[in-house]
C-alpha cells in the first residue's frame, strides 16, 4: 500500500482522471451558460418580451446539475466502513456536502449574471450581428466561444463605461466562460471532500478512546495541468492538523493552506491547481 501512494506515476494518473471528470461536469455547466445566453440574444432579436430567467429558477437548475458530482465526494464519507454510519453522523456529513454545494451553485450563479449584464449592456450599446453570432453558435456547437463573438461587437469597453457614466474596472462587464469557474470549485470540493475524509476517520478513532489514524499530510505536486507554481511544495509534510505553507514559486510568497486547493485560500494559489495531498 505505501509504494503504491509514493509512486509518482500513481499521482499523476489520479491527478488526469480527476482533471477528466471536473472537465465533463463543467462541460455541462457551460453548455447551460450558453443556452441562457443565446435565448436571451434570441428574444431580443425576435422582439419578444426579454424576461431574464427568475434567480430561483437558475439556482434550481444548477443545484441539479452540481448536485451529483458533489454528494458523490461526500458520499465516500458516508460509505466508508472507516467511519460510524449513525444517522447523526450521515446528516453531519450531509449538512457539509449542502453548505459547498450552496457555495459552488452562489459562485456560478454570479457568473452567469454578471454575463447577463454585460450581453444586455452589449445589445443595447452596440449592434450585435445576429446571423454571425447564431451561425458560430451553431457551427461551433454548444461551447462556442460568445465572448469573442460579442466583443467584435464592442470595439471599445470604455464606450460601454461612459455612457453608464461609472469608471467600473471592465471585468465587471466582461463575458466569461463558465467552465474554468466550475472546473476550479469541483476541483477545491475534491480537495475539501478528501480532507474532511480524513478527518472523519479521526474523530471516529477518537470517539473509540484510540489515536489519530492520519497524524501526518504530505503535499504532492503532481505536473498535472501546466501549473508549475507549486511544484517546489512537492514532499512537503506537516502534520495533519497544521497548515501547509504553500510557497507560491513565482511570486515567493507563502501563504498557510490546510490542503491544497483549499476554499479559505487566496486565488493565486488555489484555483485550477492540480496538487494533491496524502495523510498517514
Ligand atoms: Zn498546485
Amino acid at each position: 500500500m505505501a509504494s503504491i501512494l509514493n509512486n509518482r506515476k500513481y499521482w499523476e494518473r489520479k491527478s488526469l482522471i480527476e482533471k477528466r471528470q471536473n472537465r465533463l461536469s463543467a462541460y455541462y455547466i457551460q453548455v447551460y451558460n450558453n443556452n441562457i445566453i443565446d435565448k436571451y440574444i434570441e428574444d431580443y432579436f425576435n422582439d419578444e418580451t426579454i424576461a431574464r430567467p427568475t434567480q430561483a429558477m437558475l439556482y434550481g437548475d444548477l443545484y441539479v446539475l452540481n448536485k451529483p458530482q458533489v454528494y458523490e465526494m461526500y458520499n465516500r464519507i458516508i460509505n466508508s466502513k472507516y467511519t460510524s454510519d449513525s444517522a447523526l453522523q450521515e446528516m453531519f456529513v450531509k449538512n457539509k456536502a449542502e453548505a459547498r454545494l450552496n457555495t459552488i451553485v452562489e459562485a456560478e450563479l454570479e457568473r452567469i449574471n454578471k454575463n447577463l449584464d454585460y450581453t444586455e449592456r452589449v445589445l443595447a450599446t452596440h449592434e450585435l450581428n445576429l446571423k454571425e453570432y447564431q451561425k458560430i453558435a451553431k457551427r461551433e456547437n454548444k461551447t462556442a466561444n460568445r465572448k469573442n463573438i460579442m466583443e467584435r461587437s464592442v470595439n471599445d469597453l470604455d464606450f460601454i463605461r461612459s455612457q453608464f457614466g461609472v469608471n467600473i474596472p471592465s471585468n465587471v462587464f466582461s463575458y466569461r466562460d463558465l467552465d474554468t469557474t466550475a472546473e476550479a470549485l469541483n476541483r477545491q470540493t475534491q480537495m475539501n471532500a478528501t480532507w474532511e475524509e480524513y478527518d472523519a476517520i479521526n474523530q471516529e478513532a477518537r470517539s473509540q478512546g484510540l489515536p489519530d489514524v492520519y497524524t501526518e499530510k504530505e503535499w504532492i505536486w503532481t505536473n498535472e495541468g501546466q501549473t508549475t507554481r507549486h511544484s517546489s511544495n512537492d514532499g512537503q509534510t506537516v502534520d495533519f492538523y497544521d497548515y501547509f505553507q504553500c510557497i507560491h514559486d513565482v511570486t515567493g510568497d507563502v501563504e498557510p493552506l490546510m490542503y491544497p486547493s483549499d476554499p479559505n485560500g487566496s486565488f493565486e494559489n488555489t484555483w485550477i491547481c492540480y496538487c494533491q495531498f496524502r495523510a498517514f
